[in-house]
């Protein structure tokens, strides 16, 4: 992604344009996989931890990267497709955990199943599927 095209996304999202939100942006959009915390500040070094998670936090209220559900105690966040703002995130897609390198993919073209059961309200539905992800079972 250009430069501009950063700005402007950022700008898109109601957000100012500071150093640090660029080179998370960058990263996140250059990475095929979602992304850790630790992956951050190892990457971007020229900030410090709370400047990165500040960020990052700055960016699931804007409904840039939405957190993924993990059993591993590892957060993980992944890019949100257009659909998501600073209102609501809107996404039903499903993630993959591969076993044997230990990414997390967002699927974004496959989605959970809605299931209904009554009496009961379901707000939210998270489904992650592991095994060996395409780089690994080549
Ligand atoms: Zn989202
Ligand atoms: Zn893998
Ligand atoms: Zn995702």
């Amino acid at each position: 992604m250009q430069f501009s095209e950063l700005k402007n996304f950022l700008k898109q999202h109601k957000l100012r344009v500071t150093d640090c939100r660029l080179d998370v942006l960058q990263l996140f959009k250059s990475k095929k996989h979602a992304l850790t915390s630790r992956v951050l500040e190892d990457e971007l070094t020229g900030y410090d931890r709370v400047t990165l998670f500040r960020t990052l936090n700055t960016f699931i209220e804007a409904g840039i990267v939405h957190k993924i559900p993990d059993d591993s105690g590892v957060a993980r966040y992944g890019v949100c497709d257009s659909k998501c703002d600073a209102e609501a995130h809107h996404h039903d897609h499903v993630h993959f955990k591969c076993d044997e390198c230990g990414n997390v993919d967002c699927l974004p073209t496959h989605h959970v199943p809605r299931i209904e059961i009554p009496g009961y309200i379901i707000k939210d539905s998270n489904m992650i599927l592991n095994g060996l992800c395409r780089a690994c079972n080549g």
